[in-house]
């Protein structure tokens, strides 16, 4: 679309010159995120504050050009590619700790804070922020409240949304709603940061949050169980859940991953195993978080792991989450593309899941890598292919189809922390629901009529209305 140069002067009165950018190189370096999704935008707008992101939406809004909020790009679904064109709206000038309260655990922060710059300095403090994206070094708070990420501490800990306990949104009009702060207990009228949490930047630009802290946990064991059989580790993490313990951590690897971390790392991993489960427990009493892991290694040992190591150093530790970290970039050794799906299932289910993925991958002739946070029954299969050969991306269409099939069929859904974005849209409705997409689109309707913000993504589109 044509962003009128009266309009691009009205955008550079509200955020200075220098931070409106419309060169060819400068459009490219925003028409990317963590996919192999590609569309540039026509123009980017880099507001300082919360003000300069309602005067920008303000002018959008009334001219009705597209917005698309960005944190820092690391979305897995294409959930900030400009499809329709627009204006990209990168928070990351706006990376400031507003304010650590630590006699109420709280944290105010703009939206588009470094998630382990917010954890690197509350951890300093004795306090702890748990939500963990493997992508912490490279996603925002703001990113990660608009898609509810999860990670591998969020089996113990909860999820992102589960931690945001205010918001500061910019609606599609323009205008500042506030919601929430820091009182634990709030059921003053309808929970509109509910609302906000994983709505992808459709409903509202998240400008600030303040954030749930909790105690650090003083103690901290890490275990790396070795299988012989994929099928024995996905059993073996309900059975450690149903022993009573609940571990912070519990993340699988199959054996394509081992294998790539080790080229790219050189870590030591058993390469020759077919799965590993790299399990934590942490606490605050030393004594109970080695109890704790001995009883996890029993369990693994029962249900058939042939080598469970207790990291002996911090430096040990590290390296294995070092390991899981880079399972997602080591896997290009093996193919120029991927697509890494993000299904969740009953943990029940886990083991059923993992045989279905297996067999899909089997059937269609391409590998299919399974990762991820095992213990709260989020998987991340994902296809390795080479998207030149069109023979490949038809097998893989098909593919991705039955993987959503497999998750919805064994009680799951689509996304565990994802989000919808652009690439899981046309599986929507098979998940939730045509009564559930219309009552979306209503609320969609009643917040952004116009539908500049982030259209296209998370629903499908509604026939905007004139306003
Ligand atoms: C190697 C790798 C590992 C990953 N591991 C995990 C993981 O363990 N767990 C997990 O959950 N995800 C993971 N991800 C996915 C991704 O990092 C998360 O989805 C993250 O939350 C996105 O944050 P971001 O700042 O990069 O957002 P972006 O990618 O910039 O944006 C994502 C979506 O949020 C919207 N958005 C961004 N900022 C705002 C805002 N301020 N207001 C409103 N909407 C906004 C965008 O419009 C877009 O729809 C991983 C990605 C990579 C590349």
């Amino acid at each position: 679309m044509k962003i009128e140069p009266a309009l691009i002067e009205q955008f550079q009165a509200i955020v200075g010159k220098k931070h409106v950018l419309s060169s060819r190189e400068d459009l490219l370096c925003y028409s990317f995120d963590g996919t192999f999704a590609e569309f540039a935008p026509d123009l980017v707008v880099e507001p300082a504050d919360t003000e300069q992101v309602a005067a920008v939406i303000r002018l959008a809004h009334e001219h009705a050009v597209p917005v698309i909020a960005r944190g820092m790009g690391s979305g897995l679904a294409a959930g900030t590619i400009p499809f329709g064109g627009g204006v990209i709206l990168p928070l990351n000038r706006m990376r400031s700790i507003l304010e650590i309260d630590q006699e109420n655990m709280t944290a105010t922060v703009q939206a588009g804070l470094i998630t382990l710059d917010l954890q690197d300095k509350v951890e300093k403090l004795g306090l702890f922020y748990p939500p963990d994206p493997s992508s912490n070094k490279h996603s925002t708070i703001g990113g990660n409240i608009a898609c509810n990420a999860g990670g591998p501490r969020c089996l113990k800990y909860g999820v992102t949304g589960d931690y945001v306990m205010g918001l500061t949104v910019v609606l599609a009009d323009g205008r500042i709603i506030r919601t929430g702060g820091k009182t634990i207990k709030n059921v003053t009228g309808y929970n509109l940061i509910g609302l906000f949490i994983g709505s992808e930047g459709t409903l509202g630009i998240i400008t600030e949050a303040v954030l749930k802290l909790v105690a650090k946990p003083s103690y901290v064991r890490t275990a790396v169980a070795a299988f012989d059989q994929l099928d024995d580790a996905s059993r073996t993490v309900n059975a450690v859940l149903l022993s009573g313990i609940v571990p912070a951590t519990m993340e699988l690897m199959d054996n394509t991953a081992i294998i790539c971390i080790e080229e790219a790392m050189h870590l030591g991993l058993p390469v020759e195993k077919d799965a590993i489960l790299i399990i934590e427990s942490d606490g605050f009493d030393d004594h109970v978080v080695q109890q704790e892991i001995d009883a996890i290694a029993s369990v693994c040992r029962q249900n058939g792991a042939s080598d469970v190591q207790v990291a002996k150093t911090e430096a040990e530790r590290a390296d294995l989450w070092r390991a899981r970290r880079n399972v997602s970039p080591s896997l290009a050794r093996r193919a120029p593309n991927k697509l890494g799906e993000d299904i969740s299932v009953p943990r029940s289910q886990i083991p059923e899941a993992v045989r279905r993925l297996k067999s899909i991958s089997q059937r269609y002739g391409l590998p299919i890598v399974i990762f991820g946070h095992a213990g709260d029954g989020n998987l991340h299969p994902n296809i390795l292919f080479d998207k030149r050969d069109p023979d490949q991306w038809g097998r893989v269409e098909k593919m991705v189809a039955e993987i959503f099939g497999a998750a919805v069929a064994l009680g799951g859904t689509l996304s565990g922390e994802h989000g919808v974005g652009t690439l899981k849209l046309p599986y929507l409705e098979s998940d939730v629901g045509a009564i559930s997409i219309e009552v979306q689109q209503r609320i969609k309707q009643a917040l952004d009529p116009k539908g500049i913000l982030n259209p296209g993504k998370s629903l499908p589109l509604l026939t905007p209305t004139a306003s």
